[in-house]
């Protein structure tokens, strides 16, 4: 468990952390606040990423996400759900440009005797584990 740095890109310094700590697999979570945030949404029609600026400070409700690995190295896929002073909750797929207010963070590392390594998958267009 650990606390990222004011100004830190979240999904940037949870992937560093990964990176430099060589945890290749597991599971993280984390909350607090970001004074902005960008998200991504799927469209899964025409297989491409929208990504959302939110330019305002939020609540981290909840961050979970996995590590896995991408071209050998560690990358944390996350998902995000955010509230704004009204309480009102926005979401998605964590992108960089989202910098961190105050966020505490917890990681599961599984033991690496398995590995899973993202590739293109034809049926989503996404970078997906195999089966
Ligand atoms: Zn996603």
């Amino acid at each position: 468990m650990g606390r990222l740095t004011k100004g830190d890109d979240l999904l940037e310094a949870l992937e560093k952390f990964c990176r430099e700590q060589n945890i290749t697999l597991g599971e993280v979570r984390a909350l607090g606040a970001v004074t902005q945030a960008r998200v991504g949404y799927y469209n899964q029609a025409e297989r491409k990423y929208y990504f959302l600026d939110l330019a305002q400070p939020m609540e981290i409700l909840a961050l979970v996400g996995n590590i896995s690995l991408k071209d050998g190295k560690s990358m944390v896929h996350a998902h995000v759900t955010l509230a704004d002073a009204e309480g009102r909750a926005y979401g998605g797929h964590l992108a960089p440009g989202t910098p961190v207010f105050a966020c505490e963070f917890a990681i599961h590392e599984y033991q690496a005797d398995q590995t899973l390594s993202r590739q293109p998958d034809a049926e989503t267009g996404l970078l997906l584990w195999p089966y």
